[in-house]
């Protein structure tokens, strides 16, 4: 029994459900928060109380501090879980959720703010023993042949990349020196007019990496575990696409070496609640990136194969109580796919809102679907166009790839356009049914890439 008793879910979306769920299931109270455009959310139907935060851009609902403040004091929550994406990775958000009174579920402000920093982030990382792609050791500065120098000993392809940067934007590929002085200025001067931040670094360019990232939970009392890793290398625009859970190919060796690297850089910084270590891996090595300091939108598939509800750990780790399970207890079982289905058309990826005129959802042994969707429900133009997440689950990968298709044939989604058909192409495709493809695939694929 956790010592929280009422959790206001300052999110909207799969998450929201997907957090009201966990709460329930603690017989934890929750309180939503919406914006005028989201009262037919489901999660606002299901919570306990639900308080209308502001009108639908988000900067006046979801990004207002003042008013998911309020809302909290006057229906008496405990404490804020807030999801992914929006404030989620605020230090300053989590910082005055605590001076408020409040428990943050999630990580000390601290750790966010130097995560959020990549500079900082990835001396941090060092310094905890993680590996990091060779690059600058911090930013760089105006002298031009000491830049040069430096890109040299790095070796070219190198990336020039904000240290405020997110989304994937704020990064520039620099091929030959003579390019490499207009590219850092570009760069900083994006940098400066996007986060606020003129700080660049510099990195060598991996030309053919995948994606793959560590799942970590740490409570408050110096224990930190790994529940090994998930493969997001199918991607479009720096965007996940699929996810999958383990990684085609990695050993349990590796997937333990690196794991507890993250486990033990956990402890060192003093790590609180869920988080994930992004890295580039080519060549059997692996290359920090980035971390993030949130719940993930593909932590399904982690679940899935170790049988542990992240948001739960998360909440009971927030309201004091030690990790539920130690590293050893921690057994990767059967293979774990997530398919991300979004409201957009699936050849121009243009979104697609509107009136879900018809809904129905696959099923079965092994079939998971996180969604707020419904018949009737209205999928509004202004938020993100992922409308929920198709997951599936059986022994081997074969097998989670055969139940995906089924899965995706039975969805009907009517009244929108969506992604299904894409995803359709993607279970069938011979690369990644083989898997281990890399970060290009799918642009190349698509005819994307340049
Ligand atoms: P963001 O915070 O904007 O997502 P990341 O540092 O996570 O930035 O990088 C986003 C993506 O950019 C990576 O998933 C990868 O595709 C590409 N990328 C970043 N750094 C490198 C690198 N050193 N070599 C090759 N690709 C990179």
């Amino acid at each position: 029994m956790s010592s929280i008793k009422k959790v206001l879910i300052a999110n909207r979306g799969e998450i929201a459900l997907r957090i009201l769920r966990a709460c329930k299931e603690l017989g934890i109270q929750t309180v939503a928060v919406y914006s005028t455009a989201d009262k037919d959310l489901k999660h606002v139907r299901l919570a306990d109380e639900a308080v209308c935060i502001g009108p639908h851009p988000s900067a006046q609902s979801y990004l207002n501090i003042p008013a998911i403040l309020s809302a909290a004091e006057v229906t008496h929550a405990d404490a804020i879980h807030p999801g992914y994406g929006f404030l989620s990775e605020n230090a300053d958000f989590a910082e005055q959720v605590e001076e408020t009174g409040f428990i943050f579920i999630g990580p000390r402000p601290d750790n966010i703010r130097v995560m959020g920093d990549k500079v900082a982030a990835i001396e941090a990382m060092q310094k905890s023993g993680v590996p990091c792609v060779p690059g600058s050791d911090g930013a760089l500065g105006e002298d031009d042949a000491e830049n040069i120098r430096l890109a040299h000993k790095i070796g070219f392809p190198i990336i020039i990349k904000a240290s405020g940067g997110g989304g994937g934007r704020g990064m520039r590929v620099v091929e030959r020196e003579e390019d490499l002085a207009s590219s850092i200025e570009l760069t900083k001067t994006e940098a400066l007019s996007f986060f606020g931040n003129g700080e660049v670094y510099m990195e060598k360019f991996l030309t053919t990496p995948r994606h793959i990232e560590i799942q970590i939970l740490a409570d408050q009392h110096g224990n930190a575990v790994h529940l090994g890793e998930r493969d997001c290398s199918m991607q479009r625009r720096h965007q996940k696409v699929v996810e999958e859970a383990p990684a085609p190919g990695i050993s349990e060796k590796l997937r333990n070496k690196i794991g507890s690297v993250c486990a033990d850089a956990c402890k060192v910084i003093n790590y609180r609640g869920a988080g994930t270590f992004e890295f580039l891996f080519e060549n059997d090595e692996f290359y920090f990136i980035e971390m993030n300091t949130r719940i993930q939108v593909e932590h399904p598939v982690t679940e899935m194969i170790t049988g542990v509800d992240i948001v739960r750990e998360q909440i009971l780790i927030a309201g004091g109580d030690k990790l539920s399970i130690e590293q050893k207890d921690v057994q990767i079982k059967g293979h774990s796919i997530e398919c991300r289905i979004n409201a957009e058309d699936p050849n121009n990826f243009m979104p697609s809102p509107g009136t879900i005129t018809q809904y129905h959802t696959a099923g079965g042994l092994g079939v998971r679907v996180d969604s707020h969707i419904y018949n009737g429900y209205r999928v509004p133009p202004h938020y993100d166009s992922m409308i929920g997440k198709l997951i599936t689950f059986a022994d081997s990968r074969d097998e989670a790839i055969m139940k995906m298709r089924n899965a995706l044939d039975e969805m009907v989604i009517d009244g929108i356009k969506t992604n299904i058909p894409l995803q359709r192409k993607i279970m069938q495709d011979e690369v990644f049914c083989k898997g281990g493809m890399n970060i290009h695939y799918l642009e190349k694929k698509l005819g994307e890439s340049n």
